[in-house]
C-alpha cells in the first residue's frame, strides 16, 4: 500500500531582544544559574508584568516578511500547567488572538519550489531550564524563564523529511536576516515540534497525528520524521491503530518512545491574562516596521547577480548565512571589486572555515583587513600565493596585513630599476632562448620570465616583469 506523510511544524524562536518578555532582566545566554532573574520572572506572587515593546516589533517584522496579516488588536492568555521550570504555573502566551495570521513560506525542494502556509505566529514567554545531570538532584535555572519567543505554526503542508528541513532552513534564513533570532539551535534558540500523520495516497482525510517536541538539530529532525513515518506505516499494516500522543525522540538510539498522551486545549485552562492590557497595533506602527525591514536573502541574491554580475550559484553561497553575506558586503564596500571579493569569500574564507571547523554563526573576520589585501593584490604589491597566506593569517590570528607582509618581506619589488637590471642580466645570460624565441618557439618566453623571477627571488611583480621583458626583447 502506498502512504503519504503529512507534516506540520511548530517552531519556537527565542528573540534576541536585550531584555525579557515581561520584565527588564537580560536575555543573554548562559550566565551563572539564576542570576538573570528578578521577582517577576521568578514567578513571585504580587509582581506585575510589563510587555517588551521590542518583542512586538520583532513579531511584526517576521509577520510582514512572511506575508501575514497583523492583528490590529491582540490579547494575551494564560496557559496553565504545573512544571518545575515554570514557577508561575502558567505561561503567558496568545491563544485566541495571535499577533500574526496567515502567510506563506516558499521552499525549494528537489521537485521544485513549493508554498507552505503559515497558520499563525504568536508571542509567548519561554520556561526555565531543568538540569538533570548534577548527582541525585534536579536543579532549576530560571535565566531563560520569560525570554520572549515567537511560535510559528505552519499548515500541514509538508510531505517529507526533506520538505520539513527545507522549510526550517528557509525560516532560519529569514529569522537571521531579519535579525530577530540568533537561531543557535545548540543553545535552544530555535526548536521545532513536529506534528505528523500518514494516510493512504489519494485520501483526503488526515490520519491521527503524533507529536515530537523540542527538536533542535536538522539531522535529528530528518531522522525522527523518517523513523516515525515507518513506525506509523508498520502499525497500520499490522492492523494496529495510531494513537494521538507526544513522543520523545532519542537521537542516540535512533528511535522514539511514548512520552504522554496528547493534551488538548482544555487541559491548559486557557484564560485571558488579566495583568497585560490588550495590545493595539496601529497602522503607523506597522508601516514604521515595514519601512525598516532589512533586505532578505532572496533580494540579496537578485541584487548580487544583477548588479555585481555574480553567478546564481555563487550568490546562493554568499547568502547561505547572514554573517557570510555581511562579510562579503562589508569587504566589497571597501575593495570595490565584486569579482575578487566574491572569490575571496567563496574560495578562501569558506575553505578556511571548513578547515578550522568554524561555523558561520561564529564567523568573525575583519573586513577592513581583507579589503587591504585585495587592494595589495590588485596593485601588484603581493602575489597570489602571498595573498592567500595572509588571508589565512588574518582569518586564524587576526594578523595585521601590512606588518605581516613586511615582517616576512613578502612585498613584491616595486622598483622598476631593480626589475630592469634583472631582465638585462637574464637576456645576456640566455642568448639561446632569444634565438629560440625568434625562431617562433614561444615557450622560451616563459623560461625567460622564470629566470627573471628567480633572480628577483620570486618577488617580482609578474605584470611588470612581463612588460619590461617584452620591451627589451623588441
Ligand atoms: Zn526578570
Ligand atoms: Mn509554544
Amino acid at each position: 500500500m502506498d502512504y503519504e506523510v503529512v507534516i506540520g511544524l511548530e517552531v519556537h524562536a527565542e528573540l534576541s531582544t536585550e531584555s525579557k518578555f515581561l520584565c527588564a532582566c537580560t536575555t543573554a545566554f548562559g550566565g551563572e544559574p539564576n542570576t538573570h532573574v528578578c521577582p517577576g520572572c521568578a514567578g513571585m506572587p504580587g509582581t506585575l508584568p510589563v510587555l517588551n515593546k521590542s518583542a512586538v516589533d520583532y513579531a511584526i517584522r517576521l509577520g510582514l516578511a512572511l506575508g501575514c496579516s497583523i492583528a490590529e488588536r491582540c490579547e494575551f492568555d494564560r496557559k496553565s500547567y504545573f512544571y518545575p521550570d515554570l514557577p508561575k504555573a502558567y505561561q503567558v502566551t496568545q491563544f485566541n488572538s495571535p499577533v500574526c495570521k496567515g502567510g506563506t513560506l516558499e521552499i525549494e525542494t528537489q521537485k521544485g519550489s513549493k508554498t507552505v502556509g503559515i497558520t499563525q505566529i504568536h508571542m509567548e514567554e519561554d520556561a526555565g531550564k531543568l538540569v538533570h545531570d548534577q548527582g541525585v538532584f534536579t536543579l532549576a535555572d530560571f535565566n531563560r524563564g520569560s525570554v520572549p519567543l515567537l511560535e510559528i505554526v505552519s499548515q500541514p503542508d509538508m510531505g517529507s523529511a526533506e520538505e520539513a528541513v527545507a522549510y526550517l532552513e528557509k525560516l532560519r534564513e529569514i529569522l537571521l536576516y531579519l535579525d530577530v533570532c540568533d537561531c543557535k539551535m545548540q543553545e535552544g534558540s530555535l526548536r521545532a515540534d513536529i506534528n505528523m500523520s500518514i494516510r493512504k495516497k489519494g485520501e483526503k482525510k488526515l490520519g491521527v497525528r503524533t507529536e515530537m517536541k523540542n527538536m533542535n538539530s536538522f539531522k535529528a529532525i530528518e531522522r525522527a520524521i523518517k523513523f516515525e513515518t515507518q513506525r506509523q506505516i508498520s502499525t497500520l499494516e499490522e492492523g494496529g491503530v495510531i494513537t494521538r500522543q507526544t513522543l520523545r525522540w532519542d537521537d542516540d538510539k535512533g528511535e522514539n518512545t511514548p512520552l504522554r498522551s496528547k493534551e488538548n486545549a482544555q487541559d491548559y485552562r486557557y484564560f485571558p491574562e488579566p495583568d497585560i492590557p490588550a495590545l493595539q497595533i496601529s497602522a503607523e506602527w506597522i508601516s514604521r516596521i515595514k519601512s525598516e525591514l532589512p533586505e532578505l536573502a532572496q533580494q540579496k541574491r537578485e541584487r548580487y547577480t544583477e548588479k555585481y554580475n555574480i553567478t546564481a550559484a555563487n550568490a546562493q553561497t554568499l547568502t547561505s548565512h547572514k554573517n557570510i553575506s555581511d562579510l562579503f558586503e562589508e569587504t566589497l564596500n571597501l575593495s570595490g571589486d565584486p569579482a575578487e571579493t566574491s572569490n575571496l569569500i567563496i574560495g578562501e574564507i569558506l575553505r578556511l572555515m571548513n578547515k578550522t571547523a568554524t561555523s558561520a554563526e561564529d564567523l568573525c573576520v575583519d573586513s577592513k583587513k581583507l579589503a587591504v589585501l585585495i587592494n595589495f593584490l590588485k596593485a601588484g604589491k603581493i602575489n597570489r600565493s602571498v595573498y592567500k597566506e595572509v588571508v589565512e593569517a588574518v582569518f586564524t590570528e587576526n594578523a595585521e596585513p601590512e606588518a605581516y607582509i613586511s615582517g616576512k618581506s613578502l612585498f613584491l619589488i616595486q622598483d622598476s630599476g631593480a626589475v630592469e637590471k634583472a631582465v638585462t642580466q637574464v637576456l645576456e645570460e640566455n642568448q639561446k632562448s632569444i634565438e629560440d624565441l625568434r625562431a617562433g618557439k614561444d615557450r622560451a618566453f616563459g623560461f625567460l620570465m622564470g629566470q627573471v623571477m628567480k633572480k628577483l627571488q620570486g618577488k617580482g611583480d609578474p605584470a611588470t616583469v612581463k612588460e619590461l621583458l617584452n620591451a627589451k626583447l623588441k
